[in-house]
C-alpha cells in the first residue's frame, strides 16, 4: 500500500503539433478526482516542440504540467513513450493516472500498467472517488453492456484507467489560471527505440471523425450491401455530417472500424443521429443514445432502435435515404439503392 497520497495525472495528447481536445476532457475528469482527494492535478505531455504548448492544459484545469520535449518523441513509438512514462511515474509516484480511450491511450496504457505492475481498467464511462476508502471508482459497461461495473485498484499504484472520449465536456478555459510547468529531459536509454517511423496515412472518410461530428448518418446490416451503404455517404456529405456504422456493417467491411458506434466502437454525441437499417442492439445504443435527436429508419416496427428514436420512419431505407438526399441542398434526383 502507498504511504502517502500522490497527484492525479492525465495523459495529454498532441496531434498535428497541437494539444488535442481529448486532453481537456481528461482534465475535467481529473479535476473532479483531484478536488475530492485534495491533491494536485497534473497533465503529462510527450512530444517534440511541445514545451510552449502547455498553457491550454493549465487553463483547462491542470495545476502542474510535466513536459518531455525531445525530437525522438515527435512521433509515437511504443517503447520510447513507455520508457519515458515509466521513469516519470517512478520519480513522481502519482496516485491516479488516466488517459483517453483513443488509439493513443489504448496503446500506451496497457504497456505501461504491465511495466508498473499495477492494474488498468479500460474504456471507463464514469470515474469517482469512493468517499470512505478514497479509492478510484472506475465505472465501465460489463457483460455485453448489460451491467455497469465499479472497479477498484486497492493494492497497487498508480490506479490506472482509460476513459471514453466524449464522456465529459472540458471545463470552460480560464486564461487567468496559473500552474507549474516542469520540463524533463528524457534519458538516452529511455528515448532509444527499435521502431522507425515511416509515414502517417490518414483514413479517407466523409466529414469529421464521428466523435467530433454534429450530424451522423449511420448504417447497419439492413443496408444490405456496400453500394447501398454509399447512399449514406452521399446523405452525410449533403448534410455536412459524417458516416457511422453498426458493428455488423463494419464486420461486413462496408465501413472502417473508425466509424463503428457502440460498446466496442466509439461513443458519439451528435446533434442528429440518423440510424438506417440498424436494429438498436444494446451494444449499439451504448454508443449513441446521448445524441440530441435520433432519427431511425427501419422496416421492422418492433426494432429496438425505435425505443430511443425521437423520429421513427418505418420503411425501406433504400427508398427513404435517396428521398432525403433529394431534399438536401444540391439534391440531384438519385435513383434508389438496391433493396436486395
Ligand atoms: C461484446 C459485444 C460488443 C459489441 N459492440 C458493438 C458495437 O460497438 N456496435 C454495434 O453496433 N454492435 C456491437 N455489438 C453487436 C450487436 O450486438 C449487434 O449484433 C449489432 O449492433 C447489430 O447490427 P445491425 O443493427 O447492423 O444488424 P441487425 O441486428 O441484423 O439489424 C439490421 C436491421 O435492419 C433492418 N432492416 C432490414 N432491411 C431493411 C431495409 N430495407 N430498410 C431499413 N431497415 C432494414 C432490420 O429490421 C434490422 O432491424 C457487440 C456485441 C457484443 C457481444
Amino acid at each position: 500500500m502507498p504511504n502517502s497520497r500522490g497527484d492525479v495525472w492525465t495523459l495529454a495528447e498532441v496531434r498535428d503539433g497541437a494539444i488535442h481536445s481529448v486532453s481537456w476532457e481528461l482534465l475535467a475528469w481529473g479535476r473532479k478526482l483531484a478536488d475530492k482527494l485534495g491533491s494536485r492535478l497534473a497533465s503529462v505531455v510527450l512530444g517534440s516542440g511541445v514545451a510552449d504548448k502547455t498553457d491550454s492544459l493549465i487553463h483547462h484545469g491542470a495545476d502542474v504540467v510535466y513536459v518531455v520535449d525531445e525530437p525522438e518523441l515527435a512521433t509515437y513509438r511504443p517503447d520510447a513513450y513507455n520508457a519515458v512514462l515509466v521513469s516519470l511515474v517512478k520519480e513522481y509516484k502519482p496516485e491516479i493516472f488516466i488517459a483517453s480511450a483513443t488509439t493513443t491511450g489504448r496503446t500506451v496504457m496497457p504497456v505501461l500498467y504491465v511495466d508498473l505492475e499495477t492494474g488498468l481498467t479500460a474504456d471507463c464511462t464514469g470515474l469517482d472517488i469512493d468517499p470512505e476508502t478514497k479509492l478510484l471508482l472506475q465505472t465501465r459497461p460489463a457483460i455485453g453492456g448489460n451491467v455497469m461495473a465499479d472497479i477498484r485498484t486497492p493494492n497497487t499504484r498508480p490506479q490506472m484507467c482509460t476513459v471514453r472520449p466524449r464522456s465529459k465536456r472540458p471545463l470552460a478555459p480560464d486564461a487567468n489560471r496559473r500552474g507549474e510547468v516542469i520540463v524533463k529531459r528524457g534519458a538516452a536509454a529511455d528515448l532509444a527505440s527499435i521502431y522507425q517511423f515511416l509515414s502517417f496515412d490518414r483514413e479517407k472518410a466523409v466529414g469529421l471523425p464521428i466523435q467530433d461530428a454534429e450530424i451522423i448518418v449511420a448504417g447497419g446490416k439492413g443496408m444490405k450491401n456496400p453500394k447501398n451503404f454509399a447512399l449514406l455517404e452521399e446523405l452525410a456529405r449533403r448534410l455536412g455530417g459524417s458516416v457511422g456504422a453498426s458493428r455488423q456493417a463494419v464486420d461486413l467491411s462496408w465501413a472502417p472500424y473508425s466509424a463503428q458506434v457502440g460498446l466496442s466502437g466509439k461513443s458519439v454525441t451528435p446533434k442528429i443521429y440518423i440510424a438506417c437499417g440498424i436494429s438498436g442492439a444494446v451494444q449499439h445504443l451504448a454508443g449513441m443514445s446521448a445524441a440530441d435527436t435520433v432519427i431511425a429508419i427501419n422496416t421492422d416496427p418492433d426494432a429496438p432502435i425505435f425505443r430511443v428514436a425521437d423520429i421513427g420512419i418505418i420503411g425501406n431505407a433504400m427508398e427513404i435515404v435517396p428521398k432525403l438526399i433529394d431534399m438536401c441542398p444540391g439534391g440531384c434526383g438519385r435513383k434508389g439503392g438496391e433493396a436486395r
